[in-house]
C-alpha cells in the first residue's frame, strides 16, 4: 500500500460547510437540503453540499450579471490573460490539495487527478489566456452604391455573449469545469457553473484561488446542487447562453429549457457511443496498450474513451488475448493508493448501471474477461472485454460510460465504415493502422467530430472538440469556441 497521506489542508476543507460561492464569498442557506458527498472507494460520507435554493440562483446570476457590466468588463484583454496564467499557478501551487479532494469525491486515481484535473487544467487555462488579445472582428468594405460621392465602411465586432451557465458532469469536475470558466473569461463573458452534485467540492476551492488569482468577484460563481438547481439557472432570463457537459437526455432537457427560457443558446457536450477500428495491419502490442490507456482510464468513464472495438477478421483472436492478458495485471484499490492503475466507479447509481450491463452481456454476448463487481466496499468492477454476437447486441449500441469495451470482428472496408457509422451519436473514433493512405480515405467517411488514428481519448486545446449526430452541438477548444462565447455585431458607416 502507498496510500497518500491526507494533506491538513484537505481534512480541513472536508470539514467546512460548504455553501454556494457567489460575488466572490461563501453564502450559506441553512434551510436548504443537504447532500451528502460520497466516497466512492469506500461508499462513506466525507462531506455535504446544500441543494441551491431559487433565491441562491437568483444572486448568483444578479452577481455575474454585475460583473459582465463592471468590473470585468473594464478589465483590459491583456489583464485578462495574465489574471487566466495566475489562475493556472495557482492551480499548480495547489496541485496535492486540489488532486487529494478530487480523487476522493471521485474515485479518480490520484495520478490522473494530479495530471489532469490540475494539470491539464493549467494546460487548457494557459492556452485560453493567450486568446485574451486575439478576439477581433474584421474590416469590410459594404458595395452599396454612392450617388452623390458618399462612402460607406464597415466593420464588425465580437462582444461577450452575456452571463453564461455552465453545467458539469461527475467524471472530470475540475477539467470540463475549466473549460467553460475560461472559455467564458476570455471572452469578456461571466459565468455561474454548476458542478455535478456527486463531485461538487473541488470547483468551490479553485473559485477561492480564482479570486487570489485577480478574477474579480461575481465573474466566476459556484451553485450546488441536483438538476433542479441546473433547471432554474437554465431558466433565469438574465442567462445569455448555456455550456453544457453530460448525457443526451439531460442535455435534450437543458437545451428544451433554455430555448423555452429565451431562446438562450446552448452548446452540448454529450455522450457517445465511440468506435476503434484495428485494421488488417494494425501493430497488436502498440494498440492494445493503446487500448488499455484509452479505453479504461479513469474506469472507462470519459465521454471520448472508445467502447466499440471493429478489429479485421484475421486478427480478433490474437487481440483479446493480448488484451485479456494485459487487463488481467492492472492492479486494481483505492485510487489514493499511488500504485494502484484501477480504482473504483464514480458513484453508486453508475456502479448499480455497470452491473446491469454485465447481466445484459452474459445474457447476449459473450465475455471474454471481467464481468464482476468486487466484493470489497466501495463501488469497485473489474476492467471487461465482451464479444457481441451481432451488431445488435445492446453493448455495441448503449453508450456503458464504464469499464467495458464490446468487440466484433469485420472483414471488408465498407462493412467497417457501415459498422462505424451505425450509431446515434457521433463523439469520437479511431484508426489503428500504419497504412496511412487507407487511413486518409477512411477518415472522412466516419461520422465523428474527432477521428484519431494510432491514439484516442486524448485531448488537446488547440484541436477543436465536440460531437456530431446525439453527441452534441458546439466545439469547445481551438479558435472555435469563441463564435459561442460572443455576438458578432456589425457596423456600417456612411462617410
Ligand atoms: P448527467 O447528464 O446526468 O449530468 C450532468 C450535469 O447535469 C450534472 O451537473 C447534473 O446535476 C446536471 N443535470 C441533471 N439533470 C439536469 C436537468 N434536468 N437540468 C439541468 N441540469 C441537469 O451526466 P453525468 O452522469 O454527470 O455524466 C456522464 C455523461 O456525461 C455521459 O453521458 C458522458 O458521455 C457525458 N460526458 C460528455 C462529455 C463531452 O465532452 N462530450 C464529457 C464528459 C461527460
Amino acid at each position: 500500500m502507498n496510500e497518500v497521506t491526507l494533506l491538513p489542508s484537505v481534512r480541513k476543507f472536508l470539514e467546512r460547510d460548504h455553501g454556494n460561492f457567489i460575488d466572490g464569498h461563501y453564502t450559506y442557506d441553512n434551510n436548504a437540503e443537504k447532500i451528502p458527498v460520497i466516497n466512492p472507494a469506500t461508499g462513506e460520507a466525507i462531506s455535504y453540499i446544500r441543494n441551491a435554493s431559487n433565491n441562491c440562483v437568483e444572486s448568483a446570476v444578479s452577481s455575474a450579471k454585475r460583473a459582465f457590466h463592471g468590473n470585468w468588463a473594464n478589465t483590459p484583454p491583456y489583464q485578462k490573460g495574465v489574471i487566466l496564467n495566475k489562475l493556472a499557478d495557482l492551480l499548480e501551487q495547489h496541485s496535492e490539495e486540489l488532486a487529494q479532494i478530487e480523487t476522493l469525491c471521485s474515485g479518480k486515481s490520484i495520478h490522473l487527478s494530479r495530471a489532469f484535473e490540475v494539470g491539464q487544467s493549467a494546460v487548457f487555462l494557459r492556452y485560453y489566456a493567450g486568446w485574451a488579445t486575439k478576439i477581433n472582428g474584421e474590416t469590410i468594405t459594404p458595395s452599396l452604391p454612392s450617388f452623390n460621392g458618399e462612402k460607406y465602411t464597415a466593420f464588425t465586432r465580437r462582444e461577450p455573449i452575456g452571463v453564461v451557465t455552465g453545467i458539469v458532469p461527475w467524471n472530470f469536475s475540475v477539467l470540463i469545469g475549466i473549460w467553460k470558466i475560461a472559455s467564458a473569461l476570455v471572452t469578456g463573458c461571466t459565468i455561474v457553473i454548476k458542478p455535478s452534485e456527486f463531485t461538487p467540492l473541488t470547483l468551490l476551492r479553485v473559485a477561492e484561488l480564482a479570486i487570489e488569482a485577480g478574477v474579480p468577484a461575481g465573474a466566476l460563481n459556484i451553485i450546488n446542487g441536483t438538476g433542479q438547481a441546473g433547471q432554474a439557472l437554465i431558466a433565469h432570463p438574465g442567462v445569455a447562453k448555456v455550456a453544457f457537459t453530460g448525457s443526451v437526455p439531460t442535455g435534450i432537457a437543458v437545451a428544451s429549457t433554455a430555448m423555452n427560457a429565451n431562446l438562450t443558446r446552448a452548446t452540448l457536450e454529450l455522450g457517445g457511443k465511440n468506435p476503434a477500428a484495428l485494421l488488417q495491419d494494425v501493430d497488436a502490442d502498440l494498440a492494445v496498450q493503446g487500448l488499455i490507456t484509452t479505453a479504461y482510464v479513469h474506469q472507462g468513464q470519459v465521454c471520448a474513451s472508445p467502447e466499440r472495438i471493429y478489429v479485421h477478421k484475421s486478427r480478433i483472436d490474437e487481440i483479446l488475448t493480448k488484451l485479456s492478458s494485459g487487463l488481467s495485471q492492472l492492479k486494481i484499490g483505492s485510487p489514493l493508493d499511488e500504485s494502484v492503475q484501477f480504482g473504483p466507479l464514480a458513484n453508486v447509481g453508475h456502479f448499480n448501471k455497470i452491473k446491469n450491463y454485465f447481466d445484459i452481456a452474459h445474457q447476449e454476448s459473450e465475455i471474454i474477461c471481467g464481468g464482476q463487481s468486487l466484493s470489497r466496499p466501495g463501488y469497485f468492477v473489474e476492467p471487461t472485454v465482451v464479444l457481441a454476437r451481432s451488431a445488435n447486441d445492446t453493448l455495441l449500441r448503449e453508450e456503458v460510460f464504464g469499464p467495458i469495451t464490446t468487440f466484433l470482428p469485420y472483414e471488408s472496408d465498407d462493412e467497417l465504415i457501415a459498422l462505424m457509422n451505425d450509431s446515434p451519436f457521433g463523439l469520437t473514433a479511431s484508426l489503428w493502422t500504419n497504412d496511412m493512405s487507407k487511413a486518409l480515405r477512411l477518415i472522412p467517411r466516419i461520422e465523428a467530430g474527432t477521428v484519431w488514428v494510432n491514439t484516442h481519448t486524448f485531448l488537446d486545446p488547440a484541436v477543436p472538440f465536440g460531437g456530431v449526430k446525439a453527441s452534441g452541438i458546439g466545439r469547445e477548444f481551438g479558435s472555435a469556441f469563441i463564435d459561442d462565447y460572443t455576438e458578432l455585431k456589425s457596423v456600417m458607416i456612411r462617410y
